[in-house]
């Protein structure tokens, strides 16, 4: 007999623990194999976190335990789904994150792999037919099968619908010359690159770099290089040099528009050893990469956030790029990032992580200057080219706006016709994020922001009122600016549509293409988008920071960001680091080929710091800058945050739980934690349930989080309250 303990899909933390069945047959269960098992009279799919054998029966376990055990309804896979290292990654996940295991394990798998019932119903594996040769002597045979034989020999084996008729094979198969055998399906093809003939030499800075990082003794390494300074090279060059000490590679990179782009780098460069992992792929085809990397058939993974879990072994190198963005961090449980599980992965490997970008994320920075992590940077653009001349448009000034375009002012526009005419291109940015929360003066460019938090107030349409998500302050929605008196207050809000229609009736003649997320939904799309784009079959590219990031377009001599300063509306303190790094990014892809590139900024907050040196490309100035506001607001990387997300069907219920949850908290390390709220937040009432969250902030995450993930197992399911946990949220 084996006891199985077993952990069932349910997302409530109450259940975050292993339910004991029974198995008596004849397979040898393992842990990481998964089991359908009959739960409160309903059918569940359940995750097999240990077995324990017994050689008594049921009856004598029962009585034994004092528990009535059933037996599990059958076992799904033979072999395990993750291997020690997976299996073990996924606990340190879930002890990081304070978050169920289950809920790590869906994080980790394909969804046809995953344990909920659903993926039975995924796709199978699939086989395909082929045939080999296995007596080559033609006596007797007619000139067909003579033919088709020789083909079937020449190859090691062949599908069987490439040898033609299935009356010629099934009269070779008769006569005993070749055999038919049946082999799982690849589905997925990576598009076929070339074998690049010769790598290209590496600059001076280029090679600078890479000694600095292989001679290293940091298992962590930042590599800070401005845009256009060529990380992709070092990447490569580093991959080359673990690849040759027989270690494997995982390339992170941030977004599925992106991750074309970089496959094909390492796709040329490392041919037929390149596996990818993203979301755009179908269910199947992720299943089959996954199986091919988990087989060991590949040595280099390619992926956006989920490919830091896959089964590669033996790995040398973790590499993400542009590790500042956001997209690295799950936004649902368990919450987790990237950047911390490929680290994790790294440390029970000896692996190295480079962390790559032109603007570090604060943590990593501050991280890298106190020492705990290496260094090495670009300081140059390749071929010294110059960084493009900017210019930032101030929209307070109605007099440079073309009339009734609340979007174009005089000088982009014109800016903009001059390319066309020169058959230059254009790149158009919005910020993607804050729409209809952005609250301004038009006429002064006051926004409003929290007294005590100093972050953005968000308008809230439900009911008319301004709010800070911090601490619960609210205002109503004002009549006239604080500062100047005006009435003019603004709610701003553009998306890609608008300005794509605006641009047709300006510039009629010009071909305008469109990418935000609604396009970037449709599979293979983005990638069309950009290709029809590079091909030149668009003038003008209207997009969010989608495009703003990776991308390298020769032609692009012009970036006009239409409204910089959006993002500093965003109820997070880190509203100006986004908005300082949206407009780096974006003023680095103007000029990257042999033209000298301008980039034009349109911005309610001229002088604003994150504006005005995100113009200038100054990140070391933005960071010292930024970190004095971090430490005088107590926001990471100065403290670490917790967030916690209470919900309920009774709106008291949630008050009360997250009121006692605080209680119970300050009173346990009075001088460890400073606990924000109860908040309610942007999205009070989803479906039935209303909401309600604390925010933790502590020096000393790893003293308190083992009593808070206590606390929210033994909370978390009772009396109707739902708690999840968001370790490091991004987003406050
Ligand atoms: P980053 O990621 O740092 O913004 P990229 O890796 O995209 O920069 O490189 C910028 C441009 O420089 C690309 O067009 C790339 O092909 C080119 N490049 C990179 N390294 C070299 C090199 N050693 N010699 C010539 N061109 C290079
Ligand atoms: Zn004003
Ligand atoms: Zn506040």
């Amino acid at each position: 007999m084996q006891i199985l303990s077993v952990l069932v899909q349910h997302q409530k933390m109450a259940l975050d623990r292993p339910f004991s069945y029974l198995y008596d047959g004849t397979e040898e269960v393992k842990p990481g194999c998964r089991v359908i098992v009959d739960f409160h009279g309903q059918h569940l799919m359940g995750y097999v976190d240990e077995v324990t054998q017994s050689s008594l029966n049921k009856q004598e376990l029962c009585e034994l335990y004092g528990f009535d055990f059933t037996f599990i309804s059958s076992l799904v896979d033979r072999q395990p789904l993750l291997n020690d290292e997976l299996h073990q990654l996924c606990q340190e996940v879930a002890d990081y994150y304070l978050s169920p295991k289950i809920s790590v394990l869906q994080a980790m798998l394909p969804s046809s792999l995953k344990p909920s019932i659903s993926s039975l119903n995924g796709p199978k594996i699939a086989y395909e037919t082929w045939v080999k040769a296995v007596d080559t002597d033609e006596e007797g045979l007619t000139d067909k099968q003579k033919e088709a034989l020789r083909l079937i020999a020449a190859n090691d084996s062949i599908l069987k619908k490439e040898v033609g008729s299935d009356s010629i094979v099934n009269s070779l198969l008769k006569k005993k010359k070749i055999a038919v055998f049946k082999k799982e399906k690849d589905r997925f093809l990576i598009p076929e690159y070339e074998k690049e003939q010769k790598p290209r030499e590496l600059t001076i800075d280029q090679n600078n770099a890479v000694k600095t990082i292989l001679e290293s003794e940091k298992d962590v390494i930042l590599l800070q290089g401005v845009t256009g300074s060529g990380k992709t090279e070092v990447y490569l060059k580093l991959s080359e040099e673990y690849l040759s000490k027989g270690k494997n590679i995982l390339m992170l990179v941030p977004e599925i528009s992106l991750t074309p782009i970089m496959v094909e780098y390492f796709s040329r460069r490392f041919a037929g050893n390149v596996a990818i992992l993203h979301s755009e792929l179908t269910p199947a085809e992720k299943y089959d990469e996954y199986r091919r990397i988990a087989r060991g058939e590949a040595k280099v993974v390619v992926g956006a956030r989920s490919a830091v879990f896959a089964p590669l072994e033996n790995i040398g190198l973790i590499i993400l790029d542009e590790e500042h963005v956001e997209s690295y961090k799950q936004d649902n449980l368990p919450y987790y990032h990237a950047r911390e599980v490929a680290i994790m992965r790294a440390k029970h490997f000896g692996a190295k992580v480079i962390l790559g970008s032109a603007t570090p994320s604060f943590e990593t920075k501050a991280r890298a200057m106190r020492g705990v992590y290496g260094y090495a940077s670009l300081n140059k653009r390749i071929n010294e080219k110059a960084l493009p001349q900017t210019k930032i448009i101030d929209l307070k000034d109605r007099s440079v706006m073309v009339p009734n375009g609340t979007v174009f002012s005089k000088p982009l526009l014109n800016a903009i016709k001059e390319r066309l005419e020169k058959k230059e291109q254009v790149i158009l940015l919005i910020n993607r994020r804050g729409y209809s929360s952005f609250v301004t003066c038009a006429n002064c460019g006051h926004i409003f922001t929290c007294p005590s938090c100093h972050c953005n107030l968000t308008y809230h349409r439900e009911d008319e009122l301004l709010k800070c998500h911090h601490c619960g302050y609210v205002i109503s929605y004002p009549e006239v600016c604080p500062e100047c008196g005006s009435p003019k207050i603004k709610r701003v809000g553009f998306g890609t549509e608008r300005i794509v229609k605006v641009l047709g009736e300006y510039l009629p003649e010009a071909r305008v293409g469109r990418l935000d997320s609604d396009v970037g939904k449709v599979r293979k799309k983005v990638a069309k988008t950009l290709q029809e784009f590079r091909n030149f079959e668009y003038d003008i590219l209207v997009g969010t920071q989608m495009i703003a990031k990776g991308h390298d377009f020769p032609n692009v001599t012009l970036v006009g960001m239409v409204l910089a300063d959006i993002g500093l509306s965003l109820p997070s303190y880190r509203a100006s680091e986004t908005t300082f790094e949206l407009i780096t990014q974006a003023v680095g892809r103007s000029g990257r080929g042999a033209k000298q590139g301008v980039a034009l900024i349109q911005s309610y907050n001229p002088f604003h710091y994150a504006v005005a040196l995100g113009a200038k490309q100054d990140y070391e100035s933005f960071f010292v800058k930024e970190m004095q506001q971090r430490k005088i607001t107590r926001f990471p990387p100065y403290v670490y945050l917790i967030a916690l997300h209470f919900s309920a069907k009774v709106e008291q219920r949630c008050i009360e739980a997250s009121v006692s949850f605080k209680q119970n908290l300050e009173a346990k390390f009075p001088d460890d934690v400073t606990c924000l709220g109860p908040v309610v937040p942007y999205y009070a009432v989803v479906g039935d349930y209303h909401k309600r969250s604390l925010l933790i902030k502590t020096k000393t995450p790893a003293k308190i989080k083992p009593y808070l993930g206590e606390l929210v197992r033994v909370l978390s399911g009772k009396g109707g309250i739902d708690i999840e946990c968001d370790v490091d949220p991004l987003d406050y």
